[in-house]
């Protein structure tokens, strides 16, 4: 007999036939011979419908109120397919978090699971019933007993939380769509089904904005070796498995307060090449990478930061025995690249040969606000000056002078209580796996950047300790090179994103540092979108970006930030534009399907 656990999703329960379909699904899996839990998610739109309501009092709500508000949405499914079940002539019983013993951190509206209780879980399941579990939400160890939830889109993570701690045999996510898809169907019709993807590509995939699975669900199906697919509602097709590695957590202890970082990593074999003012205009990016790409030399990081006038600065990593190519095809483009025809001044080549890259990951530091801050302020304690910062969702790499990398490296795995490890190698699992798996959209950013901070250890450290006192979250960090401007020259630009809605936060919060360093006006750019291409296969491939930024290029879509980790690459575009880029992006890989995929409302 195995333990299954199924969620199902708002759609999946969005009416009473719905409810019934879902019911009909659970008594199959049982008669089977399965034990099963099912989690479920409010009705359709219903947690929606409660944050307009709540709006409609106040523009600024309360986060515990609104916890109290939006649990009630899922204890109106539980007991309504409890019902269904029940009528189906199947045992079933209905439990919310608190009932369950789902413990979570006292904190609302994105608490982190701590521990869940199964005994009474257990004994329902060996009573014969089917155990309906309200998704979404937990309830504090204090005294106070507070209903906490766990984020929009939450109930994924309590899925995947419950198989972890029942030891279930298999987690199932039932869904709208046919499974994880190349990109979102709504945007783009001819998504294909991904049969199968790591769970280091899904935790990219979903945090950059695939919401197809919360980013923690995968996160702890990643650490407790937790078998996961995801897979249609309406269909008995397979969908997709998401393939975690061999458990690497026994305890569920403090079930998802695991460390933020699990690894510091390095590489030593690197140099940076940066081509500064170049022309603020489509196609600059690609026929540089084009180029390089030409010479089969594959980049690392690559970075681009904000026009400064109608100019920008790129800089890229390649390894040592690639350089002196990269730079000849660097100084051979230069001149072609003019900022400004009038003035005749050629885009610069800067190159740095003494560099190496440090890089902290682990899946714990999405949505944890102090990750980038604790990286900066040990780097800045250890006398560090950070060249360029570049992130993903999962990972933070700082280049900084070679000469201080030992030091580096022993300042991160104190700080963060890790060994080090050097950087992984991924040829061998690259060579079987496509470039590029997934496209993703992420419209909800707002991009703020800080010019002209002055270039010594620390800064980088001021900047995100503010904004992790105030609780932002971090996503895309770029810190540039040098600008070539002389009044500006021992000075660096830092440009990241954060939630639209925490912007007025951020610039209130960093207000009175850029007065005392001088800085102009925090720019604010409302208007982005950023769109991220992920695969494990890109790693030790050239020409990828290169084929990235020249689709969008060829349809005259600016792209206005570059940031890359070792598996995906994000460009920030006009807001405008975004559609069309998940478009183009998604053709330029062949990732489209022959049939389209509509997705019921
Ligand atoms: P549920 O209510 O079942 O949790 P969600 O709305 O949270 O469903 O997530 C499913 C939706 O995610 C799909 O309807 C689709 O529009 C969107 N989506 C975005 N990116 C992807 C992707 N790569 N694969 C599948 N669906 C995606
Ligand atoms: N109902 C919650 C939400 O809409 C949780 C979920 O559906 O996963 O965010
Ligand atoms: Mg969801």
């Amino acid at each position: 007999m195995a333990l299954i656990v199924q969620k199902y999703g708002g759609t999946s329960v969005g009416s009473i036939e719905r409810i019934k379909k879902v019911a009909e699904r659970v008594q199959k899996t049982v008669n089977q011979g399965n034990q099963v839990v099912v989690v479920v998610s409010a009705m359709g739109k219903t947690t929606d419908g409660l944050v307009n309501l709540a709006k409609e009092l106040s523009d600024n709500p309360c986060r515990r109120e609104m916890d109290m508000l939006l649990s009630t949405g899922e204890q109106v499914s539980i007991a309504l397919l409890s019902i269904a079940l029940q009528a189906l002539g199947q045992d079933a019983v209905s439990l919310t978090g608190a009932q369950v013993g789902i413990v979570t951190e006292a904190e609302h509206s994105r608490a982190r699971i701590l521990e869940i209780k199964i005994e009474r879980m257990q004994r329902h399941l060996a009573e014969g019933k089917v155990v309906v579990v309200a998704g979404f939400q937990g309830i504090s160890q204090s005294e106070e007993l507070e209903i906490t939830t766990l984020g929009r889109g939450g109930s994924d993570t309590s899925a995947v939380a419950l198989a972890a701690a029942l030891k279930a045999d298999l987690c199932e996510i039932y869904t709208d769509v046919p499974g994880i898809l190349t990109t979102d169907p709504r945007i783009v019709p001819e998504a294909q089904l991904i049969r199968e993807i790591t769970c280091d590509e899904m935790l990219e995939l979903a945090s950059l904005g695939a919401k197809v699975l919360h980013p923690r669900a995968v996160e702890i199906a990643r650490n407790y070796g937790v078998s996961m697919v995801v897979r249609s509602s309406w269909s008995e097709d397979p969908g997709t498995k998401v393939i975690s590695p061999s458990p690497q957590f026994q305890s569920l202890e403090g079930l998802e307060l695991t460390r933020s970082v699990d690894a510091v990593e390095f590489d030593a074999n690197q140099v940076q090449i940066a081509l500064l003012q170049v022309p603020d205009r489509p196609g600059i990016a690609a026929r540089l990478f084009s180029a390089i790409a030409e010479q089969c030399l594959d980049v690392d990081l690559i970075i681009q930061s904000l026009h400064e006038g109608n100019s920008n600065d790129i800089a890229f990593t390649v390894t040592r025995e690639m350089s002196n190519k990269a730079e000849a095809i660097a100084e051979a483009i230069a001149p072609a690249l003019r900022s400004d025809p009038q003035r005749r001044e050629e885009a610069e080549v800067v190159v740095a040969k003494e560099i190496a890259k440090v890089t902290i990951t682990g899946a714990g530091m999405i949505g944890r606000s102090g990750v980038a801050a604790k990286m900066c302020q040990t780097l800045a304690d250890a006398g560090i000056n950070i060249k360029l910062i570049s992130t993903s969702e999962v990972k933070i790499s700082c280049v900084i002078a070679a000469a201080e990398l030992n030091r580096a490296i022993a300042a991160l795995c104190n700080a963060f209580e890790v060994h080090s490890s050097p950087v992984r190698s991924w040829t061998s699992e690259a060579q079987k796996v496509p470039a590029v798996r997934g496209v993703a959209l992420d419209l909800k950013q707002a991009r703020l950047a800080i010019r002209h901070v002055p270039d010594r250890p620390g800064m980088a450290a001021a900047i995100f300790n503010l904004l992790a006192q105030h609780k932002i979250s971090v996503y895309t960090i770029i810190q540039s090179q040098h600008s070539r401007y002389k009044e500006a020259k021992h000075t660096r630009d830092v440009v990241f994103t954060i939630a639209e809605e925490e912007v007025e936060t951020a610039c209130t919060a960093l207000a009175n540092l850029l007065e005392e360093l001088d800085c102009p006006p925090i720019l604010v750019d409302k208007e982005i979108a950023k769109i991220s291409i992920v695969g494990a296969g890109m790693i030790g491939q050239a020409g990828v970006a290169a084929k990235f930024f020249a689709a969008l290029a060829q349809e005259k879509i600016n792209i206005e930030m570059i940031a890359t980790s070792e598996i995906k690459i994000s460009c920030v575009v006009p807001k405008q534009d975004a559609e069309k880029a998940l478009q183009v992006a998604h053709t330029a890989f062949n990732l489209a399907g022959q049939s389209t995929i509509t997705v019921p409302t």
